[in-house]
């Protein structure tokens, strides 16, 4: 049998960037982790996704950058660049959304600085095997810690719509469409085609939800976490639920353009697409473990709990049965929701990436 490696990471897109940064910026060396993934350029899936829905302004804030360190933020590196002080002063006010291509142009650098790619190897990874003191990947190992940041299971489409595009597929606008979904790719979606001179029908099943975007603060904070950690599995998977309903923030700059639009007859609300010559689904992700082949297989080989459609985590992202002294086995990205509401997010990554780091730290 091999010596048992130090580390692995399961999954090759930001949450794995931002886990691998936190491992260099914690001492260790790129030849004792391994990233065995789809993507050797770990912005890869996010941004075809980013750039089919226009997005130009990152929804988080300065601090959702994927350096290991908290310090400096995005706006702090962006007067650095450009010598303005815009950024900082918005930054004050938790109003500055960089731009999506200063933000990529940020997770090159750390992926350079860091040299993921002398650890990365091009796998799709099946089967992750317990073995005492660690695990084996696809045979490969054992690795004694493991973080699993598989990302989203998929893109979602209903039934009907099965052969439409995906509002995350890349995608022009024919001059009538019709797109299904009421939340923030929906909603983003409208004013795009509106603004290449379509005619939008929108499709939904329920009025939109209209909060601010991003989880809320609270779950940022460690009383509020605590609470969350402290809720019983139905409670929080209610929290979860809620959470997860499609929505788009309030405000003129999505309220103004759609009004206009109906009065002009362009933008209409409709049960069927009505002769519309495209559809496009804005419909989100597929949902859960059950959905993502390695953790599905990973929950059957080890009979791990779970309640619905999360795997019941430690409030360190860590799968308790599977984690002891000696091994790690770990989730980052939106599987880690059950530790932490907002884990698919930038500010989500870094908080399973940290808790991974602890307790590699605790078993040198
Ligand atoms: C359009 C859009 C805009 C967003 N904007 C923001 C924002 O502004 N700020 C913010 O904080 N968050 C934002 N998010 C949320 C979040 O940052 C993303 O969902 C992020 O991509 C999550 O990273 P991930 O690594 O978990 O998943 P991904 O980036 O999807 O990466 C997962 C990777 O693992 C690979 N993989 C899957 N299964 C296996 C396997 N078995 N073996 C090996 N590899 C595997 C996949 O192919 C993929 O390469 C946005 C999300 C979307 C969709």
């Amino acid at each position: 049998m091999e010596p048992t490696r130090r580390c692995a990471i399961v999954g090759s897109g930001l949450a794995a960037l931002a886990a691998y940064a936190t491992l260099r910026h914690g001492g260790l060396a790129s030849n004792e982790i391994a990233v065995l993934g789809t993507h050797e350029d770990p912005t890869e899936v996010w941004r075809v996704r980013a750039a089919a829905i226009r997005q130009r302004q990152m929804r988080s804030e300065s601090d959702g950058h994927l350096a290991a360190a908290a310090f400096p933020g995005l706006a702090v590196r962006e007067l650095v660049r450009t010598g303005s002080l815009r950024p900082m002063v918005a930054t004050v006010a938790n109003r500055y959304h960089p731009s999506v291509e200063a933000f990529l142009a940020h997770a090159q650098d750390v992926r350079r600085r860091t040299g993921w790619s002398q650890s990365f190897t091009e796998r799709r990874v099946g089967r992750i095997t317990a073995r005492e003191g660690g695990f084996e990947l696809d045979g490969d190992g054992p690795f004694a810690h493991v973080l699993v940041a598989t990302g989203h299971p998929g893109l979602s489409r209903p039934g009907e719509f099965s052969g439409a595009v995906h509002a995350y597929e890349p995608h022009e606008y024919a001059s009538r469409i019709a797109i299904v979904g009421a939340g923030m790719a929906a909603a983003t979606e409208w004013l795009n085609a509106l603004a290449a001179g379509s005619e939008v029908v929108s499709i939904r099943r329920r009025e939109p939800l209209r909060r601010p975007l991003n989880v809320p603060r609270t779950f940022f904070s460690k009383r509020g976490l605590g609470a969350y950690h402290s809720l019983s599995n139905e409670q929080r998977a209610a929290k979860l639920r809620e959470l997860a309903a499609a929505s788009f923030p309030p405000g003129p700059a999505w309220d103004e353009p759609l009004a206009q639009a109906e009065r002009e007859g362009r933008f209409r609300v409709e049960l069927v697409p009505n002769g519309a010559e495209q559809v496009i689904c804005a419909t989100g992700f597929k949902r859960g473990f059950q959905e993502d082949p390695l953790l599905a297989r990973l929950v059957t080989d080890n009979g791990l709990a779970t309640f619905g459609r999360w795997i019941v985590l430690e409030p360190d992202s860590t799968i308790p049965t599977l984690t002891d002294n000696s091994r790690t086995l770990s989730l980052a990205g939106v599987a880690a929701q059950w530790a932490f509401p907002a884990a698919d997010t930038i500010a989500g990554a870094k908080y399973s990436a940290r808790a991974f780091l602890r307790r590699i730290c605790r078993t040198r």
